[in-house]
């Protein structure tokens, strides 16, 4: 585990209102909402939110460059405040239930460990798995001289020498954006196409191409990086590297519930297929932050975490009101 969550609660033996896999930002917003609902909640959360080797969230209004561990011990502190539990535990297994006497939905939730827990309704906020391009060197530097988004960490990287390893036509447009960040840019193509017409705008804005195959990242004494090593053996000097990484989301132990998933073109990523407010095909199960929308930052997945679970209690509001109007139309019909 990247990070920890210090403390972990018992799992209730009772069927609780929500279950909320996964508590980075996207988890413990939704948690957040149907705690201050009056609504029982346990997070179970593995402890490895995408951003762990980050020194800072940015990009967040009023928060911007706290470190991100800090971020989500305030937000599970938040969510104990009202009475919700964080269990901390890796999610093996969800799946439907044998709904309750009144029809209301169940879902069974088992855990590496082999705890297990019930719950009426299921948000799923596991996050997702960045997948670098495969060059020797590279994976080791991720999050600090290995980048990705120039507005989590493109500011700490200004007026370094920085390089593109290119992966794909999303690269195109990740140049630009460095290139608002850095006068000092390569861009290496590593085989992917670059069409003459992209050629004369990177030259227009001073960015080198380099079109000869990409061997390994030098390290540099220091820990960071020292340059490229191309085939022909000339090391580019470079303290930077900027890639588009292949996004997955995180889908181990949700398997059984059998979501759909939708694929963003050119094979950049793989995410859970949703609709309004982060509900899904299958009844009573939500998904929000990167895990259904990959290009989510924090403050995105977070709201989008508040807004599954806003909707999750309106869903049980719904489903107690008509167990309650059930009850009273079998009372009235015995009298
Ligand atoms: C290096 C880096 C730097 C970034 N910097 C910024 C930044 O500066 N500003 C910004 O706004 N965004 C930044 N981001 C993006 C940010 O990380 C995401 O927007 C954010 O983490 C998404 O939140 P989430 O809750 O959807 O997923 P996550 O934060 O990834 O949380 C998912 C949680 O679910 C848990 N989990 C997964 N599967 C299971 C399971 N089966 N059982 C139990 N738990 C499970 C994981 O362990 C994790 O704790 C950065 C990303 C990276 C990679």
């Amino acid at each position: 585990m990247i990070t920890t969550t210090e403390l972990t609660d018992q799992l209730p033996e009772e069927t609780v209102d929500a279950v909320v896999i996964g508590g980075g930002a996207a988890g413990l917003n939704g948690a957040l909402m149907l705690v201050r609902s009056r609504r029982s909640v346990v997070v179970i959360d593995s402890g490895a939110p995408r951003n762990a080797p980050a020194a800072g969230v940015h990009g967040l209004l009023g928060l911007d460059g706290t470190p991100p561990a800090d971020l989500l011990r305030r937000g599970r502190e938040e969510v104990r405040g009202y009475g919700g539990r964080i269990v901390a535990g890796e999610v093996t297994s969800v799946r439907p239930a044998a709904p309750s006497a009144d029809g209301d939905l169940r879902f069974a939730v088992t855990l590496a460990d082999g705890r297990a827990l019930q719950a009426r309704r299921v948000l799923i906020a596991t996050g997702l798995r960045d997948v670098l391009p495969e060059v020797p060197g590279l994976a080791e530097h991720w999050g600090h001289s290995v980048v990705h988004c120039p507005y989590c960490h493109g500011w700490e990287v200004r007026d370094e020498p920085i390089g593109i390893l290119a992966a794909g036509p999303a690269s195109l447009h990740h140049a630009l954006l460095f290139r608002q960040l850095t006068d000092d840019l390569v861009y290496f193509t590593r085989g992917t196409e670059l069409g003459e017409d992209a050629r004369g705008r990177f030259a227009a804005r001073n960015i080198r191409v380099v079109d000869t195959p990409v061997d390994a990242v030098v390290a540099a004494p220091d820990g960071g990086i020292a340059g490229v090593r191309l085939s022909d053996g000339q090391v580019v000097p470079r303290r930077v590297l900027a890639v588009a990484t292949t996004l997955q989301a995180r889908t181990d132990g949700l398997l059984e519930l059998g979501l759909p998933m939708a694929d963003l073109p050119n094979g950049m990523g793989r995410h859970f297929a949703t609709g309004m407010a982060g509900t899904t095909e299958v009844p009573g199960v939500w998904v929000a932050g990167n895990a259904t929308d990959l290009m989510a930052q924090v403050g995105a997945s977070a709201a989008a975490g508040a807004l599954a679970g806003a909707h999750i209690n309106a869903h049980l509001a719904a489903a107690d009101t008509e167990a309650a109007f059930a009850a009273a139309q079998r009372d009235l019909a015995r009298v």
